[in-house]
């Protein structure tokens, strides 16, 4: 499932909230609300430099990928999700789909132009129209992976029930879908093995580390990577601490300004919290120049 969206505020509320916000000279049209979500939807499909960015690390990325594949001791799975040897095991590389190897942009510039914010119903009617296009740089790295043997499985929380319309949308920009089971997607059945939550991922990656060595991992969020327990501030930090060395060799992280667990992360997780308290939480965890 597609991650919770913010949720867009009418820009009197902001203003009281922010206090040091100063308002525009005046509003692009009347009426028109202020939606939080907008420059980071502008900068994905607007700018070249998100474009540069995705090249960029897919990129890099490919640079490495014959010295992965040359060393039979790399892998990208942490130790505690790999209970196999991956020596002798053939090659495999594991990627998110959603806002890195798709780019929903175009959904999320429906919700702001309309005013409107995410629901499972019009994120659903969206993977079905399978219009999402590649990211920038994806299909040269997985074009180059495939002819080099390496598979490249897709492990979403898109439902097991939107794995058609999302394969077709896969194969319909280009991406290599090598068959049906390389979508693992959100609700996929993994023996002899128990997650925190449906969403979680860590069973998913045991699954395919059981059969691959697994020399690379690509995402959007921290949490394509590795497990995150603890979706606090201090949490997230503790990971980077112990973890951030694999990025930029085996992990390679997509730019996604636009939603994440980054932002529950500010406002305790609390989803319940009404739109101006979630806000009034992230203006607290700035750091403003002293
Ligand atoms: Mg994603």
């Amino acid at each position: 499932m597609h991650p919770t969206l913010p949720r867009s505020l009418l820009l009197a509320s902001v203003l009281v909230l922010a206090g040091c916000v100063h308002q525009p000279a005046r509003l692009a049209s009347p009426g028109a609300q202020a939606d939080d979500n907008l420059n980071a939807v502008l900068w994905m499909q607007a700018s070249q430099e998100y474009r540069a960015a995705s090249i960029q690390t897919w990129r890099a990325a490919l640079l490495q990928l014959d010295r992965a594949l040359a060393d039979p001791h790399w892998d990208a799975l942490v130790p505690s999700e790999r209970a196999n040897p991956p020596a002798d095991l053939p090659p495999a590389v594991i990627v998110d789909i959603d806002e890195t190897v798709l780019d929903n942009s175009p959904y999320q510039a429906r919700m702001v132009l309309d005013g409107t914010t995410y629901d499972s119903g019009t994120w659903a009617a969206w993977v079905d129209e399978g219009k999402a296009d590649a990211i920038p740089g994806v299909l040269e790295f997985t074009r180059a992976a495939q002819a080099r043997g390496v598979t490249v499985f897709y492990l979403s929380n898109r439902t097991e029930a939107q794995q058609a319309p999302s394969l077709a949308n896969l194969r319909k920009v280009g991406l290599p879908v090598a068959g049906e089971h390389v979508f693992l997607g959100k609700g996929a059945e993994v023996p002899g093995c128990t997650q925190a939550s449906s969403g979680d991922k860590q069973c998913r990656r045991q699954l395919v580390g059981r059969s691959h060595r697994v020399l690379m991992q690509f995402g959007d969020q921290l949490g394509d990577f590795v497990e995150v327990s603890d979706n606090t501030p201090p949490g997230r930090d503790r990971l980077m601490s112990e973890h951030g060395d694999w990025f930029g060799e085996r992990w390679w992280m997509l730019p996604n300004p636009t939603y994440g667990d980054w932002q529950p992360a500010v406002f305790g997780n609390d989803w319940s919290l009404p739109p101006q308290a979630q806000r009034a939480a992230k203006l607290r965890a700035l750091r403003p120049a002293r």
